[in-house]
C-alpha cells in the first residue's frame, strides 16, 4: 500500500513511462508504478548507499531487476543524456529540489514530464520552472498524518501560461492551488498567517529592524489575508 502522497505522484505518470525516480529511497514509488504497469521502467537514484541498498531489496523482493535499476550517485547525475522521459523527486525540500533539477539541467532534453512534492517551499521550484521553460500544467495538495503536501507537474511549454499579472503571489500559493482553493489549501495557510504574524511581532519588538524583512513580511500577510476565507 503506497502512501497517498506518492500516490499522487504516480498518478502523473503516463501509460509505459520510462522515468527516473531521484531520492528514491525504499524505491516503493518505481515498484509500485513497475507491478501496476508492466510496459514501465524505472531507475531509482540514490545518493546514501542505506538507502540504495533499501531500494536494491525492495525492487528485488518483486522480481523486478529486469525493469528497475538502482544507482548510487548525487541527483541527476546518475542519468545519461536520453535516458528517461520523467522524472520524480518526492520526500525533500523545495531548493534541494531545484538545486537537483538545476545541476541536472543537460540531462532533461529528453524529458517531457517533471513531477515534483516539495516537502517545503514550492516556491522556490515554481520560479525555478519558469526561469527554465517548464510548463506547471497542475498541481495537487493533500495532507497525510499530520502533515501537508504538494505535488507540481511540469512539462516543457510556456512557462507563463498558468498565470495571471499578480505571478509572485501564485508563485507563492501555486496558480492552480489557488484558484480551486481547497480545505487543505485553507488549512496550510491560516497557520502560515499565523505564523507570519508571529514572526513580524517579534520582528518589531528588536532593536535594530530589519526594513526589508518587514517589508516584506507586511506583503505576504496582506497575500496571506485575501487568500485565507
Ligand atoms: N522519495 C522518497 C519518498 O518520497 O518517500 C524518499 C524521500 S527521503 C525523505 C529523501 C531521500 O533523498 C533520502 O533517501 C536521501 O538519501 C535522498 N537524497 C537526498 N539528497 C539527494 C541527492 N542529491 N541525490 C539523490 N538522492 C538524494
Amino acid at each position: 500500500q503506497l502512501s497517498k502522497r506518492l500516490q499522487l505522484v504516480a498518478d502523473y505518470l503516463p501509460e509505459g513511462a520510462n522515468f527516473a525516480d531521484i531520492g528514491s529511497d525504499h524505491a516503493y514509488l518505481p515498484c509500485y508504478v513497475c507491478i501496476k504497469d508492466k510496459e514501465a521502467k524505472a531507475i531509482a537514484g540514490e545518493v546514501n548507499q542505506g538507502p540504495l541498498d533499501s531500494a536494491k531489496r525492495e525492487v528485488a523482493s518483486h522480481n523486478l531487476e529486469d525493469r528497475i535499476q538502482t544507482r548510487l550517485g548525487s541527483g541527476l547525475s546518475v542519468l545519461t543524456e536520453g535516458e528517461v522521459q520523467q522524472i520524480t523527486i518526492a520526500g525533500m525540500g523545495g531548493p534541494l529540489i531545484r538545486d537537483i533539477l538545476d545541476e541536472g539541467k543537460d540531462k532533461l532534453s529528453s524529458v517531457n514530464r517533471i513531477i515534483v512534492q516539495p516537502n517545503i517551499d514550492a516556491r522556490s521550484i515554481r520560479k525555478w520552472f519558469v526561469e527554465y521553460g517548464y510548463e506547471l500544467i497542475a498541481e495537487e495538495i493533500l495532507e497525510e498524518n499530520g502533515h501537508i503536501y504538494e505535488v507540481l507537474v511540469a512539462q516543457p511549454g510556456d512557462p507563463l501560461k498558468p498565470y495571471s499579472e499578480d505571478q509572485e503571489k501564485e508563485q507563492w500559493f501555486g496558480p492552480y492551488l489557488l484558484r480551486e482553493s481547497s480545505s487543505v489549501f485553507q488549512k496550510k495557510w491560516q497557520e502560515e498567517l499565523e505564523t507570519k504574524k508571529y514572526i513580524l511581532g517579534e520582528l518589531e519588538k528588536a532593536q535594530k529592524v530589519n526594513q526589508a524583512k518587514v517589508d516584506q513580511l507586511h506583503k505576504e500577510i496582506e497575500w496571506l489575508k485575501e487568500v485565507v476565507l
